[in-house]
């Protein structure tokens, strides 16, 4: 029987068993000289970032990256070791904790590095380079700029990289794209080699690793696919890996009550009883990263393998779902919001696909109010602050 006593309103269960799994898993498909460098920004896609990278520190992966210096500087406070890369901008009163806390920096294109070197202290970079995403990075045509950046002499280019911007498409065209990006980074990177540099150069992501993994590399910034998450349920087709999904989304119910046929639930009486019913209220809500369009019965919840679909509008902190039929709940049972419960499960997919967004949005705005909670084996250890400590060894 689980200890109960830490789960307190709503949280986040993590499966440290599925986190080892998907990383094996990850690890078999690298290419030769390829090595993980997990991304745990957006706190790991809303799992929590140190819990995640402390566990991936241990399964020996030694690269992460992150999307703000301040990200990276919490990695490296809860003592997370090897390289951290910053993949997007800092201000320049931000760099000097970028060697306080031993980043690397991300260069955004050629105006940005010559703001990075303006210092007189060397900062460790790796250069983005913009071959058809036209997000950040140098543009690859730009040569000459990327050799001024590898020149100049306050920046250590420790690795290059561009990324992928269509490498989950099935189509002609998005294939024929990605394939232009990768010979256009690899010719980059090929030239640098004429003028003895030896950056360590990278460009897949989860659907690059899954999807191109001959682009090779000497990184693999994985993000969704760690998670054991793809982007959309439809990905499914194109790469069968057997992933397994780290997180579980959890509920306590605060209230049980019976409406009268006539009454509304919630704000804006957007909905009303057609019959005497039970409803359930839950202890969470959009502020905790439960989408409001899941109001008015697109989303539900799990109850002991039955679904309760949601009744009225998400509120900010409460959601109450239709418990009709579904016998002996009480207050302070548990609703399992994304998980599985007996033979029915709820995937991030699925409440993406039910509001018209990616998983990697749903997870990475899943809120700072819900605890973590990592759990081995069906057991479960409490995480203080964020920090995640394994349990005893003797259990
Ligand atoms: C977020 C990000 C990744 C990870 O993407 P996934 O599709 O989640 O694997 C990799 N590289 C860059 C530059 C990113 O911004």
């Amino acid at each position: 029987m689980e200890k109960q006593d830490t789960k307190v309103r709503a949280w986040i269960e993590l499966d440290m068993e599925n986190l080892r799994h998907n990383t094996a898993l990850l690890s078999s498909m690298l290419p030769a000289g390829c090595a993980l460098m997990p991304a745990v920004k957006a706190n790991a896609y809303g799992h929590g970032a140190v819990p995640i990278a402390k566990e991936l520190n241990k399964l020996g992966v030694q690269a992460f990256c992150v999307a703000s210096v301040l990200e990276g500087a919490e990695l490296r406070q809860a003592g997370i070791s090897g390289v951290i890369l910053v993949l997007g901008y800092t201000h320049p009163t931000q760099f000097p904790l970028l060697r306080r806390y031993e980043l690397t920096q991300t260069v955004i294109d050629y105006e940005y590095a010559k703001l990075l070197n303006s210092g007189d202290t060397v900062t460790d970079v790796h250069v983005a380079v913009d071959t058809g995403m036209h997000r950040i990075g140098e543009r690859c045509e730009n040569f000459d700029r990327i050799l001024a950046i590898f020149r100049m002499e306050n920046l250590h280019v420790s690795g290059i990289f561009t990324h992928l911007c269509a490498d989950d498409g099935e189509q002609a065209a998005e294939r024929a794209f990605t394939l232009r990006q990768a010979e256009a980074f690899q010719s980059v990177v090929k030239r640098l080699r004429a003028y003895g540099y030896r950056p360590k150069a990278h460009i897949l992501g989860s659907y690059g690793l899954l999807n191109y993994p001959s682009f090779g590399g000497a990184y693999a910034r994985v993000g969704i696919a760690i998670y054991g998450v793809l982007s959309s349920a439809e990905d499914r087709l194109l790469c069968r890996a057997d992933l397994r999904p780290v997180l579980s989304l959890k509920a306590r119910v605060s209230s049980i009550r019976e409406v009268h046929a006539g009454e509304p639930v919630g704000y804006g009486l957007a909905y009303t009883a057609e019959q005497d019913m039970q409803i359930a209220s839950l202890a969470i809500g959009f502020a905790d990263g439960l989408p409001r369009a899941l109001s008015c019965g697109v989303g539900s919840v799990l109850f002991n393998g039955r679904r309760a679909p949601i009744v009225g509008r998400v509120c900010m902190d409460q959601t109450m779902v239709d418990v009709r039929g579904i016998q002996s709940i009480r207050a302070g049972d548990t609703a399992v919001i994304i998980g599985s419960s007996g033979a029915q499960s709820i995937t991030a997919c699925d409440i993406a696909a039910q509001t018209g967004t990616i998983s990697n949005e749903i997870l990475s705005r899943l809120g700072q109010r819900l605890e973590r909670i990592c759990v081995w084996r069906k057991q479960f250890a409490r995480v203080p602050k964020s920090a995640c400590m394994p349990l005893p060894k003797s259990r």
